[in-house]
């Protein structure tokens, strides 16, 4: 049995991989087998970023609503007919859980009769085959991998190909579909799939495309790394005029695009994920008119998306008006301030910014204010045994930033006199050695630290250091400045936890580690 596990916790981001877990244990609690589908398996075996998880259970989704609310999850929109519910999971996690079924066509431009199946019967009802496999999320079969139509082999092949002869008459979305995968992944369509492709074209079957269909099209457009090459294959194609019938390239701010996911990439380098899709809508069809982008929005599934776009300009206003005000006034509050911020809209002000202030302290933001965190005086708080052990230090790490952004810290001495107060009191010293019975009893009771191994002996009275647990901290320094490893610069924010202190050292100084080397 092929162990997929492995490959798909390698893959996922760790909030990924919290979200199939959390997942995973929804379903099981219901009591619904529960499997990984469609794009996230492709996308975990041919090694493309997992853009969006999709998980099938055996099921009503629609049931777990509050379950998923319970666990911080956020439901973006539920289709009541093919019982899917689109959720955004905790650490903004986009997922989409749906119900086994299989899917019958009975007339062209008819939804189809949907009836609850079993797995494998729902993977007959997918598009392409490299689309259509599960990863079982189930005690028993974890990591087993469902491939009735070997789309491992497309994958490894490249190609795209659809189940049988019927899948594009049968839902002209998956022309499109086909169009945006190979336009993505740089895939040909395999030559019978091209054929059907070619002649479904031809006979216009694009006509009898479903509306539902062309919201989720319309939506997926915005999650495209690159969806500009997407829009234009589909303009070549004739499928954008279906999405809408005025949209065109021309339509699209290319500029304000290109900017922006340039912009999601240097944020992205800084240790932020800020979402780019309603951003990516915006400029999509921002020479669109009010009432056209409107239509637009309003055929789009996931309603917190629309609304999101929706609101974009605004909220961005909103924050451009306090960059320009008091509460922005100084660089600590106005790196405070972007700070908190959704970072979806520092993301689409730092592309759309009018105001020369703005721009440039969001510049700041960016750039020059981080290259002062990397003053942060590391030597100096050491010295005064302020160091990332202690609970306060994300505190006091951020004030001395606040300062320095500010600055109001300049010079050794400043620094010093700002961090004395601060600093903890010394550890007390250790107690006398005891001596006589006490010391011997005490000595027996202890266990050796040290203990020698006589096939790896160095020297004569080489003492090697007991290994330290797989997977735990070697043992604490006695004194902070002992350390060897200086206290780590903070992270990309200076307001992010730290690392929890470590335990004390023992006080006491071990009276066995002496006598314990000479009984060996
Ligand atoms: P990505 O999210 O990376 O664009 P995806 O394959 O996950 O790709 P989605 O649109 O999220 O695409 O769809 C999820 C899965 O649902 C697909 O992988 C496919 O198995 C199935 N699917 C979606 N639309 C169709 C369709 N029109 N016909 C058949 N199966 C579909």
């Amino acid at each position: 049995m092929a162990d997929y596990i492995y490959t798909m916790e390698l893959r996922l981001t760790p909030n990924q991989q919290k979200g199939v877990t959390l997942v995973q244990d929804i379903a099981r609690n219901a009591g619904m087998n529960v499997y990984l589908t469609g794009g996230a398996v492709r996308d975990i075996i041919s090694g493309f970023p997992i853009r969006d998880l999709d998980f099938t259970v055996q099921g009503n989704p629609l049931k777990l609503q509050k379950e998923f609310e319970r666990a911080g999850a956020v439901i973006g929109g539920a289709d009541d007919d093919f019982k899917t519910i689109y959720v955004t999971l905790p650490g903004g996690v986009r997922a989409e859980v749906s119900s086994a079924r299989t899917e019958r066509y009975e007339k062209t431009g008819k939804p189809p009769v949907i009836t609850p199946a079993t797995i494998i019967e729902d993977l007959r009802r997918r598009d392409f085959t490299v689309n259509a496999m599960a990863l079982s999320l189930n005690p028993g079969s974890r990591g087993l991998l469902m491939d009735p139509f070997n789309g491992a082999a497309d994958i490894e092949a490249k190609l795209l190909r659809i189940l049988h002869n019927y899948a594009f008459v049968e839902d002209p979305s998956r022309l499109i579909r086909a169009s945006r995968f190979s336009a993505r992944f740089h895939w040909p369509l395999e030559e019978r799939t091209q054929a059907r492709y070619d002649s479904a074209k031809e006979n216009n079957y694009i006509e009898y495309i479903a509306n539902r269909t062309i919201g989720y099209e319309i939506e997926q457009l915005a999650y495209e790394d690159d969806p500009l090459n997407v829009i234009r294959v589909f303009e070549k194609e004739g499928w954008l005029k279906i999405l809408s019938p005025h949209w065109t390239t021309a339509k699209v701010e290319t500029n304000g695009l290109s900017q922006l996911m340039k912009t999601r990439q240097q944020m992205n380098d800084l240790g932020y994920a800020p979402d780019p899709s309603p951003a990516v809508l915006h400029f999509l069809t921002a020479r669109l008119n009010d009432k056209e982008a409107a239509e637009i929005r309003k055929a789009i599934p996931r309603r917190d998306l629309a609304e999101a776009w929706r609101d974009l300009e605004d909220n961005a206003k909103d924050l451009a008006k306090r960059l320009s005000g008091k509460e922005a006034a100084t660089p600590s509050r106005t790196w405070k301030l972007l700070s908190s911020a959704r970072q979806e809209m520092v993301l689409f002000l730092a592309v759309t910014a009018r105001q020369q202030a703005v721009e440039q302290k969001i510049k700041n933001f960016f750039t020059k204010w981080r290259q002062i965190q990397q003053k942060i005086p590391l030597p100096e708080m050491t010295e005064l045994l302020i160091t990332p052990q202690l609970p306060e230090y994300p505190k006091i790490a951020e004030e001395v930033f606040m300062l320095l952004l500010d600055g109001k810290l300049r010079s050794r001495t400043e620094i010093l006199k700002f961090l004395k107060p601060l600093a903890p009191p010394p550890p007390p010293p250790p107690p006398p050695p005891r001596r006589g019975r006490g010391a011997k009893a005490a000595a027996a009771q202890t266990p050796a630290p040290v203990v020698e191994t006589p096939a790896k002996k160095k020297g004569k009275g080489a003492v090697t250091a007991p290994a330290a647990a797989p997977g735990k901290s070697p043992a604490p320094a006695k004194h902070p400045t002992q350390a060897k490893e200086a206290p780590k610069p903070l992270a990309k924010s200076p307001t992010k936890t730290p690392p929890k202190p470590a335990p004390k050292a023992p006080a006491k100084k071990n009276p066995s580690k002496k006598k314990g080397s000479k009984k060996h």
